[in-house]
């Protein structure tokens, strides 16, 4: 359509649809899921009811904690949605390479490639590790020259 240059252009027409699709079908059953849960939240049959307070609270902060998740997955795939209208979808945030179209058919919410991926998870996980390995790495790197 405009002249702007779309950057996802990696992926066919037809991929892209039916990641749109996908992202669609999952947008609109979470809030499905979420209405749900508000009937059954407000449903003034159950406040009739004499349940245990701690156990009833217990259970909406459950649900609060159950719907704030699926909040932010509306927002991500809402977002997601955007970057396919503004051409940015399929590109990896942190190295602006191409996600391929079976990670984003798996995952269309995926925003990094998985090697990104699995550096920002080991990264998370492992800070100890890497520091161990490096000064590891130095004393071998130390024996070599000797
Ligand atoms: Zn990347």
């Amino acid at each position: 359509m405009g002249k702007m240059q779309r950057r996802n252009s990696h992926l066919k027409d037809k991929e892209l649809k039916e990641l749109k699709d996908r992202l669609l079908g999952q947008k609109e059953d979470i809030l499905n899921k979420i209405s749900d849960q508000t009937q059954y939240v407000l449903d003034p049959n159950e406040q009739k009811e004499q349940v245990d307070a701690a156990n009833s609270n217990r259970e909406k902060e459950q649900e609060a904690r159950l719907l704030s998740r699926q909040g932010f997955l509306v927002k991500k795939i809402t977002k997601t949605l955007h970057d396919i209208e503004i051409g940015e979808y399929g590109l990896c945030r942190e190295c602006d390479g191409s996600i391929p179209f079976d990670r984003l058919r798996a995952r269309p919410v995926a925003d990094m490639c998985i090697t990104c991926k699995e550096d920002s998870e080991s990264e998370e996980k492992g800070k100890l590790y890497k520091k161990v390995s490096k000064s590891l790495g130095r004393t071998a790197q130390e024996y070599g020259r000797i």
